[in-house]
């Protein structure tokens, strides 16, 4: 059997640290807010080389909480690509705006200028680039782009937590940085948690102002009507014993992907491109005939999954927000298979899966 992923494993390195840990937030009774939050969020911005972090409920929250915080609410429009988890477009509707729907570029499936050109109109307020799989897209540009028509770049980080393109980590480019630590992505909790971060720090007291019912610094009053999306002392515990060892598992992460593309020579399956240096929360390649292949790997032991098996405007509460077909995500949808990549992956199963796939022949014909 390969899995898909191991968070098992993951755990099993540091459930004996974050017991010790847990004992200690118990015995301090600093369940929300308190030195473990304030102590995981410093870290957590040192890592993400911002000046500031504001631990929140979840990574859909962080794309919110941003978005109000950032003004942005009736009558706006938010950009956002359409093959996405639906999270990023779920945020935009929650604060009261519109999600624009926008295509990808068919070799990394993230936007470009080009594409994020197609989306923009009067009311058009902020653009969420999604790191999508652990990749960025190329910033610079996106920003030079996004400055001239005075457009906030939100970044939707919640795949690429230690991700960096051009020594700088995700998270670090637009005005802020969206992240979940659901428990499988690269960086996780043992439960729902997320952070923004930013080198704004009026933007983050609004943000940790708006995620903690309204209230002012001084703690007495409620200057607008917030929310309750905090993240507890347990899931900050959690997250500071884990945070130490996320390079060496994306580090392993982006080995087993460089074994994949050294074992994998069949020419019908394309490993999607990763235009920086991805933590590779998936190792997704594009097939055709995609159903059937993942049949035949499911019979060889190897589990895959789909990231995501229709783009967001497909569903139904979503359809109305893309006027225009968006074909490279459509197609897309058909063709992406996420292949098994966890960082305690051994080169035995790689060979495994590569072996199978190297097999494949008329399976990966283009359906009709
Ligand atoms: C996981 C994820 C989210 C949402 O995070 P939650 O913590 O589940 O709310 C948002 N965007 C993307 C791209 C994600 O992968």
């Amino acid at each position: 059997m390969v899995p898909l992923t191991d968070l098992r494993a993951i755990t099993r390195e540091v459930s004996e640290e974050i017991q010790a840990a847990w004992q200690q937030v118990v015995a301090g009774s600093a369940f929300i807010g308190g030195p473990f939050v304030e102590a995981f969020e410093q870290a957590w911005a040192g890592y993400c080389g911002t000046r500031a972090a504001v631990g929140v409920g979840n990574g859909t929250d962080a794309i919110a909480l941003t978005l109000r915080a950032l003004g942005i609410g009736p009558g706006d429009e938010v950009i956002v690509p359409a093959n996405t988890f639906v999270a990023t477009a779920e945020a935009v509707v929650l604060v009261g705006a519109v999600p624009r729907f926008v295509d990808v570029d068919p070799s990394t499936l993230l936007v470009t200028t080009e594409t994020l050109e197609t989306g923009v109109n009067e009311r058009t307020a902020a653009v969420i680039v999604v790191h999508l799989y652990g990749n960025i897209p190329a910033m610079d540009a996106i920003q030079r782009w996004a400055e001239a028509k005075k457009l906030a770049v939100v970044e939707d980080a919640a795949q690429a937590h230690g991700s960096t393109r051009r020594g700088r980590k995700a998270g670090s480019f637009g005005v802020a940085g969206c992240f979940s630590f659901y428990p499988g992505k690269n960086l996780g909790a043992f439960g729902d948690a997320g952070a923004v971060v930013t080198d704004d720090e009026a933007l983050s007291d609004r943000i940790r102002s708006i995620s903690n019912h309204g209230r002012s610094a001084s703690h007495d009053s409620h200057t607008v009507v917030g929310t309750n999306s905090r993240l507890d002392g347990l899931q900050a515990a959690v997250l500071s014993c884990k945070l130490p060892l996320l390079d060496a598992w994306n580090n392993a992460r982006r080995d087993a992907v460089a074994t994949y593309r050294r074992l994998l020579v069949n020419q019908g399956v394309h490993l999607v491109e990763a235009p920086c240096e991805s933590a590779h929360y998936q190792n997704v390649a594009l097939v055709p005939g995609r159903d059937r292949v993942r049949d035949r790997l499911r019979a060889y032991g190897i589990e895959t999954g789909v990231h995501y098996p229709m783009p967001c405007h497909k569903h139904e509460p979503y359809r109305r927000y893309a006027p225009e077909p968006l074909p490279v995500a459509e197609q897309a949808a058909d063709e992406i298979l996420s292949l098994p990549l966890f960082p305690h992956m051994t080169e035995e199963q790689i060979r495994h899966v590569c072996g199978c796939l190297n097999r494949l022949g008329s399976e990966l014909e283009r359906a009709g």
